[in-house]
């Protein structure tokens, strides 16, 4: 029986006998080698961490099963998020297999599909704000310094403790860090706990190096690029759709301790990562998370060599979490055909 990701580093996790065993099978996500795009980089080897395939479609189970678990040893009986879509369907997920009243607020209209769909199955309580993620954010940190409601965004430190596990796989699979982690920079905290990761591997002597962290934000939500908030955050990939990430300063701090960088791309080439994935690699992730191949791609450009170089990309969430964007983008016209073989034949030698 596969456990999740508490029971298996359970030594590595500030968890306690007190700590109740929260589970949904989150973790242990396939490490999946490119076999097109690393080459046509000049990369010795290029790996995609295939995120999407946790029980809710994104990483964010990983922190939320930390955050729960934590919420659950102390008492609590709700739970409270900000969200572009899938920490509230983690959390709700969670919340609704551990007895908790979950409480989520979106920014109105900015929902991908999918991630709102899953969050009423659970039976969260939704409220869409007439504001952006940032203002949303803003009233879930005023509202739990009146209420006795659990805060589960990615500054509740848990999150980041259950995050980090992905670096402790990646190094677990690989026997050694990569060179550098390309990921997706939204609010930042997952960065924040990639990096803590690598360290604390690296402290315990389970690696010997650290990765170069380079994080891609989107060009229209690029705060940590430009310098400054954005007021209006604009970029087809939802879930980095961010204008003041909490986890700044240290995001900052994992750039420069690690020698990395934050940049940014732009919408057409997320999109343009987006379709390589799926039909060089049949990989289907969400836009935010071709971000980090995106990112990757333009490497070469802004003068960093990737030759010989180990990388591996987080793809952060599910492709079908956003089935718009595929719709919208992918550009693949359904052929109306009879169900017959003459038609079919007819169609397929019409020479279109
Ligand atoms: C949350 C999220 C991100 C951004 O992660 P941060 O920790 O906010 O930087 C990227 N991609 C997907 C799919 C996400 O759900």
């Amino acid at each position: 029986m596969k456990s999740g990701l508490i029971d298996r580093y359970r030594d590595l996790l500030p968890v306690t006998d007190a700590t109740p065993s929260v589970s949904l099978g989150e973790g242990s996500t396939p490490l999946v080698r490119s076999q097109s795009i690393g080459d046509s980089l000049g990369c010795k080897d290029l790996y995609f961490k295939l995120e999407g395939c946790n029980p809710t479609g994104s990483f964010k189970d990983r922190g939320m099963v930390m955050a729960i678990a934590k919420a659950l040893e102390a008492g609590k009986k709700r739970i409270i998020c900000a969200s572009t879509g899938n920490t509230s369907a983690a959390a709700a997920a969670y919340g609704a297999r551990y007895g908790l009243e979950t409480l989520v607020l979106v920014p109105a209209g900015e929902i991908a599909l999918g991630k709102l769909a899953q969050a009423m199955a659970y039976g969260a309580r939704i409220l869409a704000v007439n504001g952006s993620f940032d203002d949303a954010l803003n009233a879930v940190r005023s509202i739990v310094e009146v209420m006795d409601i659990e805060l589960v965004n990615s500054v509740n430190p848990y999150r980041i403790e259950g995050q980090k596990t992905g670096a402790f796989e990646i190094i677990d699979e690989l026997g050694a860090a990569p060179d550098m982690l390309c990921i997706p920079v939204g609010n930042a905290g997952n960065i924040t706990a990639y990096w803590k990761g690598f360290n604390e591997y690296q402290a315990m002597g389970r690696a010997e190096t650290t990765p170069k962290m380079m994080g891609f934000q989107a060009a229209g939500a690029a705060p940590i690029v430009r310098g400054e908030p954005v007021l209006k955050p604009e970029t087809i990939a939802t879930a980095i759709r961010i204008g003041n990430p909490a986890s700044w300063e240290k995001a900052e701090a994992a750039r420069d301790e690690s020698e990395g960088m934050i940049d940014m791309v732009d919408d057409n080439e997320i999109v343009d990562a987006y379709l390589r994935l799926a039909r060089e690699e049949g990989i289907f992730c969400e836009p935010a998370s071709s971000a980090s191949v995106a990112g990757l791609i333009k490497l070469p450009e802004l003068g960093v060599d990737l030759t010989g170089k180990t990388v591996v990309c987080i793809l952060t969430g599910n492709g079908l979490k956003d089935p718009g964007t595929a719709e919208k983008r992918a550009l693949v016209e359904l052929e109306y055909v009879e169900p017959d073989i003459d038609s079919v034949m007819n169609l397929l030698n019409s020479g279109k």
